[in-house]
């Protein structure tokens, strides 16, 4: 057992590594990279949202990690819920259909809604979220995404907050899966299928 000011892991340790796990290829965003820009993102999203209480849409399973340490880094009163939709299943392949799986308890009616999401590769599942959302009468409804892949998207984004453009490539860690492994990584790898 750790005490509160010890670390049971130092925070350089990797949890997997290359030479353990094969399919982990090159780090994308060191922890300390994420922690800086979930930082900043909290500290842009308290300015803008002052006297007001946003609620914090999480997408799961992904974006509840980031979740977790962005509305820690939000110094306002914050509410959260969560909601599911089908995405990649057990495949590194968009299947382009949107499905909701779990849906919201909160009421939308007048709250001032913040879409939390981890990944964006084509735009199709937020650009449905966002429709979905809108048409349960939110006083505004807003998208801040954590990664987004260069040069994919087909559909406009329009993202109130964007944390990293990164290459397209598949990518695990900090939420992100293969097959429901990957997601406690602490930074962000490429995954390459072996
Ligand atoms: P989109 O609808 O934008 O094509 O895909 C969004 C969803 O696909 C994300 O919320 C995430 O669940 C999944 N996704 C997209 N790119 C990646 C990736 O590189 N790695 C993982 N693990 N999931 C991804």
């Amino acid at each position: 057992m750790s005490d509160i000011a010890g670390h049971g892991r130092s925070q350089s340790t990797p949890i997997y590594n290359r030479q353990s796990d094969p399919c982990l290829g090159p780090v994308v965003a060191t922890a300390e990279d994420l922690e800086r820009r979930v930082a900043e993102l909290g500290a842009e999203i308290t300015k803008d949202y002052a006297g007001r209480v946003p609620l914090l849409v999480g997408v799961l399973k992904g974006a509840c990690f980031f979740l977790a340490d962005l509305a820690r880094a939000i110094e306002l009163p914050v509410e959260v819920d969560f909601m599911a939709v089908s995405s990649y299943g057990n495949s590194t392949q968009t299947s382009g259909v949107v499905r909701i799986v779990k849906d919201l308890d909160a009421d939308l009616n007048g709250r001032h809604v913040l879409i939390v999401e981890d990944i964006v590769d084509s735009g199709l599942t937020l650009s449905y979220l966002r429709r979905n959302l809108a048409a349960r009468h939110p006083a505004s409804l807003e998208v801040v995404a954590l990664f987004v892949k260069r040069g994919l998207q087909s559909v406009d984004l329009d993202l109130a907050y964007q944390g990293f453009e990164i290459p397209p490539d598949f990518v695990v860690g900090y939420g992100l899966d293969v097959s429901e492994r990957y997601r406690n990584l602490p930074y962000l790898a490429t995954y390459v299928e072996r």
